[in-house]
């Protein structure tokens, strides 16, 4: 099951190539591996070029390759746009706005949410504007509107979020998630390990995962 579904690149503010993440995943075994660069870095370059090659190594690669974008969570929902989010195998919307308001951040997800482009939400809980996580109470509509819109979430072993509790919560829900490393250099491509263990903490079973058929 282990797989990687966030990984940088020199295409946005990682430091290494589209193959060597590829041949980092490969290393470590990984059955699969997305990149996904930051949208405002490849939507205002070369966005073609990033499509065509990651596509490049989908047929030569012995792990699956995934082409995705991270984009931020904006007012309205994600900041890719539909004729991109076509060429693409998914999209993440995460939220890096530096928000002083719980309620800000939320408002954020909530549109992510409800935004048809939008498949996974990317380490939810980071940069949480206040300490500790919401309570489930707090978050029975983020985990409703997830679920009505069928989207996932990814565990990020980077950030170390969602918390056990929220990712039980998504479980029990048959919310899907991800595991993600977040890697911005080809060495820590793979580094998921925080992902797998509270996953499993939570009773997470293979049907769990959104890219199940692939791993
Ligand atoms: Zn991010
Ligand atoms: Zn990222």
């Amino acid at each position: 099951m282990r797989h990687d579904t966030h990984t940088h690149t020199l295409y946005s503010d990682g430091i290494g190539s589209v193959l060597e993440n590829i041949q980092e995943a490969e290393r470590k075994g990984l059955s699969l591996v997305a990149i996904t660069d930051h949208s405002h870095y490849v939507l205002n370059g070369n966005f073609e070029s990033y499509v065509r090659e990651i596509g490049r190594w989908k047929g030569e690669a012995e792990t699956v390759v995934l082409a995705g974008l991270e984009g931020n969570a904006v007012d309205g929902g994600v900041d890719v746009p539909e004729w991109a989010a076509k060429k693409l195998d998914f999209v993440i919307a995460s939220v890096h706005e530096w928000v002083e308001r719980p309620e800000r951040y939320l408002e954020l997800v909530r549109e992510a949410l409800m935004d048809e482009k939008v498949d996974v939400i990317g380490h939810f809980g980071a940069s949480f504007p206040y300490a500790g996580f919401p309570s489930m109470e707090e978050l029975e509509e983020i985990l409703e509107l997830a679920e009505e819109n069928g989207k996932a979430f990814e565990i990020s072993s980077a950030y170390r979020v969602p918390e056990l509790e929220f990712i039980r919560e998504c479980v029990k829900r048959g919310i899907k998630l991800t595991f993600a490393s977040d890697a911005h250099r080809p060495s820590r491509v793979g580094d998921i390990s925080w992902s797998e263990k509270v996953f499993r903490k939570a009773g997470g079973r293979k049907e769990d995962l959104l890219f199940e058929e692939f791993l």
